[in-house]
């Protein structure tokens, strides 16, 4: 090995006499920063280049760029960066400056790439998300892209960053010029602010989402929401729900119900086939209605616009509002048919049950798909939805092996999770040879992508569900007790509308296609009859305003379970239940 170049060859006279000429610029260069000064750097960096997505989308306000817009975006300009200096003079100090620079280049950097790939901001529930993410979902969002903005956000200034020398100052010294540049910062900030007050109040009034796409006060906050949040509820004990919960002793007694509960996966109602889509998504399912055996339920809301906010509170009694606000940790649906003796099993095919099934059993009653090795249904490591069902009747035995001697069975609750159509990478939920509408859009850069092949890969993932549910109730036509399926998918998604991808915007500003959800009910005939309920009663509410918050209420009644916690007026099945008329 050759340890140094220059001791063996010699330079050409041209390579010396242009070290020569930047000798006296590089040693400058190298003279040691002002401790403020490499500050003020990273502060006007993180101002522009990392805030590239809110100029953006500032600039595209309004059609008319005159004085009056290119005021309103130097006014917010001097602001971020002011309130970027603040935040730095507080954050860094000489033990850790080279590394939360580091972290905030990053932070802005990854923010911006998804801001600009797929129109999302970043609220505490997309921190949330981002907390709870598995490889498989990071593996679905990598790109050659991503990896350009990283080398040109992180490494390259990171790298700068790292090696700049910086004067050594007395720490009480350090201490009085940073705060009181912070509080030059704060003045300058208060004062254009007040100057710019009106435009800019209406402004950030008008269009929420830019008070979330300021890099990096976004996940500052997000961060610091959700850690307050965090820590109030492991502060505080679990609070039990349905206590008096008990199975409703029907006239009709039986077989113990199987309820499936199959939770969808990011399938909006605007490319399901049974709301109206123009495609025919969901022949399978269209069969069942055809047949009288499956309602559909066409104007239903989700609670949230992500898997972390909906699957929580779709198991929750609390309700979308009181969810949003709630820092108490309640027990949820599971534990309540649990305690009225239910058997509850949670299958997997997703990141996990959210803290859903976490006081579920440990007798195998959760699983997960995650290390399955199936040639067919797990082809690429990653399973397909039908492994579930695949691995269901094993699953069921090894609950029943599970329930006490001498305790009679009552009923049994199945939920499934689904992958459905968990994006980008939408090609990746639907076997080859189920692909009924090509050419699909093969990358998860959407953009790059055709809006016609984003929507054949979404509606091929659509069809698969389809499918699967079609599946399921087949499955449970061989079952010889009654049985129910019930199917809702967590939240909707974007597909390019309005230059929105995937989903996750905050609920006050989110757009149909994130919320607007399908929702499914299948029941077997034993099921009815045991039930005693009027003939198809449930499908007075086929059409009438629904969201998640109806869930928790209403499976308690599918799954025929009674406590004073389930309120009537969310479940979906109180007509069913209602006195017959007197005769007169
Ligand atoms: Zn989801």
């Amino acid at each position: 090995m050759v340890a140094c170049v220059r001791c063996v060859l010699p330079m050409p006279p041209y390579f010396t006499a242009f070290s020569a000429f930047f000798r006296p610029f590089s040693k400058a260069f190298r003279r040691p920063w002002h401790p403020l000064g490499l500050l003020l750097v990273l502060a006007l960096w993180l101002t522009t280049l990392g805030n590239v997505p809110l100029w953006r989308s500032f600039w595209a306000l309004t059609d008319s760029h005159g004085l009056r817009t290119g005021l309103g975006l130097l006014a917010m300009g001097v602001i971020v960066f002011a309130a970027t200096t603040v935040l730095l003079s507080l954050l860094v100090w000489p033990r850790w400056r080279k590394p939360v620079g580091v972290v905030l280049l990053m932070v802005a950097a990854a923010n911006s790439y998804f801001m600009t790939a797929y129109g999302v901001v970043i609220d505490p529930t997309m921190m949330a998300n981002t907390v709870q993410t598995d490889v498989r979902e990071v593996r679905d969002l990598l790109s050659g892209s991503m990896l350009m903005v990283l080398l040109l956000g992180v490494v390259l200034p990171g790298v700068w960053w790292w090696r700049q020398p910086v004067q050594q100052w007395p720490a009480m010294r350090l201490l009085g010029r940073q705060l009181g540049l912070a509080l030059l910062a704060l003045v300058l900030m208060m004062v254009v602010i007040w100057a710019s007050f009106q435009d800019l109040a209406s402004t950030m009034r008008n269009h929420k989402s830019l008070r979330y796409m300021v890099n990096p006060f976004n996940t500052v906050y997000a961060s610091g929401r959700l850690l307050v949040g965090q820590t109030t509820q492991a502060r505080m004990s679990l609070q039990p729900i349905g206590e008096d919960a008990a199975m409703v002793s029907s006239g009709a007694a039986g077989a113990p119900p199987l309820i499936v509960l199959v939770v969808g996966e990011t399938v909006r109602a605007a490319n399901f086939g049974l709301a109206g889509y123009a495609r025919d998504t969901t022949p399978e399912l269209r069969q069942l209605q055809t047949s009288g055996e499956l309602t559909y339920f066409s104007n239903v809301r989700s609670c949230g616009t992500n898997t972390q906010v909906s699957v929580p509170c779709m198991f929750s009694h609390l309700g979308r509002e009181a969810q949003a606000k709630n820092d108490i940790p309640y027990e949820n649906l599971l534990d309540v048919l649990q305690r009225a003796g239910m058997q509850v099993l949670w299958l997997d095919n997703q990141s996990g049950c959210k803290g859903v099934c976490d006081r579920l059993p440990n007798f195998g009653n959760v699983a997960s798909t995650l290390n399955l090795k199936d040639p067919t249904l797990c082809p690429d490591g990653e399973c397909f939805d039908e492994i579930m069902l695949r691995v269901l009747p094993e699953r069921l035995t090894e609950l029943e092996k599970s329930r006490p001697a001498g305790k009679a069975p009552v009923g049994t609750v199945v939920v499934l999770h689904q992958m459905g159509n968990h994006g980008p990478a939408y090609y990746k939920r639907t076997p080859a040879d189920m692909k009924q509408y090509l050419p699909e859009c093969r990358t998860n850069v959407l953009q790059d992508c055709p809006a016609q092949d984003i929507v054949n890969a979404y509606d091929n993932a659509v069809r698969y569900t389809d499918h699967f549910l079609g599946q399921t109730v087949r499955w449970l036509k061989t079952q010889k007790r009654p049985t129910a399926m019930l199917y809702v998918s967590d939240h909707g998604e974007s597909l390019g509308e309005k230059g929105l991808y995937l989903h996750g915007m905050p609920y006050m500003m989110a757009p149909q296609e994130q919320t607007h959800v399908p929702m499914a009910l299948w029941l077997s005939k034993s099921l009815k009859m045991q039930s005693g309920w009027e003939a198809n009663c449930w499908q007075k509410q086929a059409t009438d305003a629904l969201t998640h918050d109806h869930y928790f209420h209403s499976v308690l009644s599918l799954a025929q379970v009674k406590t004073r916690w389930q309120q009537p007026e969310l479940d979906m099945f109180s007509a069913c239940k209602a006195k017959p008329a007197l005769r007169g």
